[in-house]
This record gives C-alpha cells, structure tokens and sequence, in this order.
C-alpha cells in the first residue's frame, strides 16, 4: 500500500489551475464516447452526496488523462483478494475500475490504494481498491477529496505502485522484470524513458527523477506541488497539478495517454526552493482570463485560476476582494 501522508495544517487555499477545456472534458469523460473510463464501486462507510460528487469527479478527471481500451477480462477471484473486505469476483470485467473503500484507517492518513491483478500481456491493472480515511473525511474539503481521491487513483493504475520488477507479475503468472527505479546510494531514482524525458525538458538534472523514501512518489523537493509529490500534504485546499511528469509515468506503464492534459508546471528552481514555485505558478498569465479580467468569482475558478488570487496577480480585481484583505475569491464556492 501507498499511502498519502497528512502532513501540515490546510490553511492554503489554493486551487491548482485546470483549463477549461480540460473541465469540459472531463464533464464528458463518463459518456459512453469516453475511450478510457474509470468506474468507482463504493464500500463501507457511506458518502455524503457531495462526496460520491468528487469521488466520482477525481475518476472523470484521471480518466480523461488516458487514451488506452481496456482489454475485457474474464475473471474468478474468492472475497477477499488484494484486500480484506473485498467481494467475490465473478464477472468479465469490461472497463477499469476501483473499489472505494471508506474505513478507519492510521490516523496521519489520507488515505492509500494499490493495483489489483495485472492484465497478461500488457502488465496494466485490471481493476484496483482506493481506501478513504473515515476519520477526517468529513472535514476535507472539496478540493482536498478530490486530490486526494485523483492521487490514490493514479496509485490504483500502477503509478508509483508498479515501479519495481517483483511488482509487475500478472493474473496468469507472467513476470516482467522491467524495472522503472534504481537505487544510488541513499536515494531513489525514477528512471523509465518518459518521465524522464518530461523531466529534462522541464529542466530537471541528473541520471534519474529523485523519489521520496518509498520509491512511489516524486521527490517532495523536487517537485514541490504535485498531484504525485512526496509532499503532497504539504498543499492542501487545492487540487495539486498532474505534471507532465506524471502524464508520462502513465505512458511508461503502457497506457496511451492524452496529450496536452498535464497541467501547467514549473520545477523548482535548484537551490529556491518550493515558495518560489508557488509564487512562480501564481504569478503566471491566467488562462482563459477575458480581456477586462473576471467578473466573478466563479467565472475565474471555471477558468482554471488559483484561489485566493492576489493582489497583484492576473485576474485579482477589487470588487473579488470584499473584505479589501489583499485575497480575492477566498470564500471556497462563491
Ligand atoms: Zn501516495
């Protein structure tokens, strides 16, 4: 299991950009055109309405980052496999998808999730199970859940979770010995061909993408705030960007991905530090922003821009600001 440390207080309120053309996307991504979808079977404790909402939300969006049919799959599997809890399986399977399992879980938790039984063949994740934390649940945000929920998806498609050779053995017994990680010295290095390359043209250094300790995240210095970072916790109260980074971890699994659906990303610039990236990032033109800025605050977020906004950043106007702090937008939903 990979879990999501909690790690800081969720003060910060911000909401990673997504251009719109990729919310409305996504808003298309559960009709039957979609070619990759991601479909969510709910366990345990029940979820508010608002909750299955950005349940069913963060699998739209990770589904629209991928291109790739899935290959129907016959398969029999006694209660209890791959975790404790789970049903018998007893079905062809015909699309992706991920048990949702809401329970108690270690108190520092978001909360973790692992591939279930590998595809022959193509080593892909026939289906997987994401576990929520029951306690605290109710007091993520909707940004949190949604992040939250995405991070452990990307886990359940074998990101970070199917990096080394003993974990890529699929249903039928076949073994893959490629490997994704190496070890040099104390560290983890990523080191498949594509997220490497993403990596170098972002301006990355080095013979491999620095890990966290668990070789199943990015590096928290490395990249700061990440969909997949070993800090994620760090940068609550936003969605976190899926970076080029991760985009092409996806590719390095097998999957065909869709281009042009990472987000806007920056590294760190060596030896600044990640509050630079962060003002670095919110100091970026604003997509999509109309020519005499926004008109609400709605309209901003719809446009993908990080909120609160600043003063002195695009989009930050005035009339955003009722309470002339400096933060516009800063009342989550309105
Ligand atoms: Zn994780």
């Amino acid at each position: 299991m990979t879990p999501l440390r909690l790690a800081s207080p969720r003060f910060l309120r911000w909401l990673w950009g997504w251009l719109a053309g990729l919310a409305t996307c996504l808003a298309l991504s559960g009709a039957s055109a979609a070619p990759f979808v991601i479909e969510t079977r709910l366990l345990g404790r029940p979820l508010s309405a608002a909750q299955k909402a950005s349940v069913q939300e963060a699998a739209a969006r990770v589904a629209a980052l991928i291109q790739s049919p899935y290959e129907p799959v016959r398969v029999d599997l006694p209660a209890d496999s791959c975790e404790e809890g789970l049903p018998r399986l007893n079905e062809t399977v015909k699309r992706f998808f991920v048990f949702v399992v809401v329970k108690n879980l270690d108190e520092d938790l978001y909360g973790s999730a692992q591939p279930c039984e590998l595809h022959d063949g193509s080593f892909l994740p026939i289906y997987g199970v994401v576990d929520l934390n029951a306690r605290g649940l109710n007091e993520l945000s909707r940004e949190d859940l949604l992040d939250t929920v995405m991070h452990e998806l990307l886990h359940a498609l074998g990101v970070g979770t199917l990096w080394t050779a003993e974990s890529r053995v699929s249903i039928g017994g076949q073994s893959d010995d490629r490997s994704f990680v190496r070890r040099e010295g104390k560290t983890w290095l990523y080191t498949a061909p594509r997220a490497l390359a993403a990596y170098r043209a972002l301006g990355g250094q080095g013979s491999g993408i620095p890990l966290d300790p668990d070789a199943g995240h990015w590096a928290g210095k490395t990249v700061c705030a990440e969909i997949l970072s070993g800090e994620a916790g760090e940068y609550s109260g936003r969605v976190n960007p899926v970076s080029p980074l991760t985009l092409a971890a996806l590719e390095d699994l097998g999957y065909r991905v869709n281009v042009g659906t990472a987000a806007p990303f920056q590294l760190p610039r060596p030896g600044q530090g990640c509050a630079a990236q962060r003002s670095a990032a919110g100091t970026g033109a604003a997509p999509n922003m109309p020519a005499g800025g926004f008109t609400s605050c709605a309209q901003a977020r719809a446009a993908g821009v990080p909120t609160p906004i600043r003063r002195g950043q695009p989009g930050y106007r005035p009339e955003l600001d009722g309470d002339g702090d400096g933060l516009a937008c800063e009342t989550p939903g309105r």
